[in-house]
């Protein structure tokens, strides 16, 4: 049975936006020897903004159709900031056969009888196509395409910060939480960067969701260690799931992750982190 204290808490914290699924995550909240945060759509907004674009093979706008195309059905961040550029330039769409999704590394799709990759340079890397080293090595997001095996050019992507992200961090500091980490599928250098800026001790990228899993999994190896997960939702319903505490976003998350999660922040704030953690130990006292 859960003390009455509890039921407080839950109150107290779902004034404050962040949804507990049982009292149990308020007691183990208090308790974190570890927390991992996802990247995009969690610390940072997910609201990417093309910032250029570069066609090697073809004109720039028959490149931007193509890709446009590819990612036409995707719901994944950055494939909503390519389709808003791409109506914004008022290109029309190509039609496409077979779209697939590639979790953790873009989209595959046939169009015009030619096959198409959208994603990472990982993608590329993998169906063993040449990306340009210039582009391997640009610190942005950036997001690449091949045309029946040949690169065919890139798009680049900046996304921001959110506004309460480096509080976030410092406030789980104050609270006892040192041990931080920064999980993302994006490249490792730029997730460095964001981790210097938030001053986040550990920084993981190129990460597969399903390596996200295996790292959450030795983070809780000793089985008294309880570990969080924070992420958007975009693939990160097993890792959630996996966690002592599955914290999803509840704004921006997809409705596997807030199935999955054991606390849903509906305002977004990676801040509120902090602060259930505070409506948990405060709970406590009145169950003592
Ligand atoms: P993150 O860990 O940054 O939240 P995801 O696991 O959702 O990211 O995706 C990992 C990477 O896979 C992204 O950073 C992106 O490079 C690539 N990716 C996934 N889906 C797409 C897509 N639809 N279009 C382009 N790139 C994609
Ligand atoms: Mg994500």
């Amino acid at each position: 049975s859960i003390p009455l204290g509890y039921y407080g808490g839950i109150g107290a914290a779902s004034r404050a936006g962040i949804l507990f699924k049982g009292g149990n995550y308020l007691n183990a909240i208090t308790k974190l020897d570890s927390i991992a945060f996802d990247k995009t759509g969690t610390l940072t907004t997910g609201q990417f903004e093309v910032a250029s674009v570069q066609a090697a093979t073809l004109k720039k706008e028959e490149l931007l159709a193509i890709i446009g195309t590819a990612e036409q059905k995707s719901t994944h961040p950055i494939a909503q900031a390519i389709q808003q550029y791409v109506r914004g330039q008022h290109i029309s769409l190509h039609s496409a056969l077979s779209m697939q999704e590639i979790a953790g590394y873009g989209v595959e799709t046939i169009i015009d009888g030619k096959n198409v990759l959208v994603g990472n340079p990982r993608l590329l890397l993998m169906r063993k196509t040449v990306v340009p080293s210039k582009v391997l090595e640009s610190e942005m997001t950036v997001v690449v395409c091949a045309i029946d095996g040949v690169y065919a050019g890139a798009v680049w992507l900046a996304d921001k910060l959110k506004e309460d992200a480096v509080q976030a961090i410092r406030h789980l500091k104050e609270l006892g939480v040192k041990d931080i980490h920064l999980l993302s599928g994006d490249k490792q250098s730029l997730v460095e960067k964001v981790a210097r800026e938030l001053e986040i001790p550990q920084a993981h990228g190129d990460l597969l969701p399903e390596d996200k899993a295996t790292y959450i999994q030795k983070l809780s190896f000793h089985a008294t260690r309880t570990v969080a997960f924070v992420g958007d939702g975009m693939n990160d319903a097993p890792v959630l799931a996996l966690s002592n505490v599955g914290i999803a976003m509840g704004g921006l998350g997809s409705d596997a992750a807030i199935e999955s999660a054991d606390v849903v922040i509906q305002t977004d704030q990676p801040s509120k982190v902090a602060t259930a953690i505070e409506i948990g130990r405060a709970t406590q006292c009145i169950v003592w």
